[in-house]
Formats: structure tokens, C-alpha cells, sequence
């Protein structure tokens, strides 16, 4: 797994570390979920947000200074699933996204996000 730094479009190891070409890691809120978007697991893609391409994409965008440009929906479920992950640990959130529309795939965000976290 790789994480595209935000601020110059370096890859990095861990979404939510200080990279390592620019020393600047992610401070605030908005700054912590394109992070996680921007990160990447080639072995299981599935657990990705964003496709190779779009990863791409961004990382130009980075590196052109030009916005990113990610879809509101993909912010709002990578939120959605790293303010769970943060305020509730096992059963407890699992009960909650079982309430949510897609429970497959917000199960498996659960999971790239604890790894995530549990890695950083
Ligand atoms: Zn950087």
C-alpha cells in the first residue's frame, strides 16, 4: 500500500504520515481524507476509493498546483468511514454500518481505513 502526498505528489508509505520529500503531513480535516483517498493497495483493490487512473490523475494535479478534483460521494463515504473507525472500535461499528445502504462496501472501507490507522 502507497499513499500520494497531497502537497507535492510524492508517493509515501502511510496516508496520515509526514512525507518524506516535502516534510508536511496531513493537518486538517479536509487535508486527512484526501490523504486517505489518495492512498492505494495494489493487492486488494477493492479496499481503493479511487481507481489507478484517477490516482493518476490527482497526482498530476498536484503536481500541476491544480485542485483536486474528487467526486463529493467518494469524500463523503471516506469521511464517513474514518469518523466511524475513530469513534468506535469493532461490534460497535460494524452495527453501524450495517445501517448504511451499501453494507458490503462500507465494510470493506471499515477495513481499509482501520488498516490505515492502524499502520500510520
Ligand atoms: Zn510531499
Amino acid at each position: 500500500m502507497f499513499s500520494v502526498c497531497i502537497y507535492c505528489g510524492e508517493n509515501k508509505p502511510e496516508a496520515l504520515e509526514a512525507c518524506e520529500t516535502c516534510l508536511k503531513a496531513p493537518d486538517s480535516h479536509s487535508d486527512v481524507i484526501h490523504s486517505i483517498i489518495m492512498s492505494y493497495c495494489e493487492q486488494e483493490t477493492y479496499l481503493n476509493f479511487i481507481c489507478a487512473d484517477e490516482l493518476e490523475q490527482f497526482r498530476q494535479s498536484v503536481i500541476n498546483g491544480s485542485p483536486i478534483k474528487i467526486n463529493p460521494g467518494t469524500f463523503r463515504e471516506a469521511e464517513e468511514a474514518y469518523s466511524a473507525v475513530k469513534s468506535m472500535r469493532g461490534p460497535q461499528a460494524l452495527k453501524h454500518f450495517s445501517k448504511i445502504s451499501h453494507p458490503v462496501m462500507v465494510v470493506t472501507l471499515f477495513v481499509f481505513i482501520a488498516v490505515l490507522l492502524m499502520s500510520a
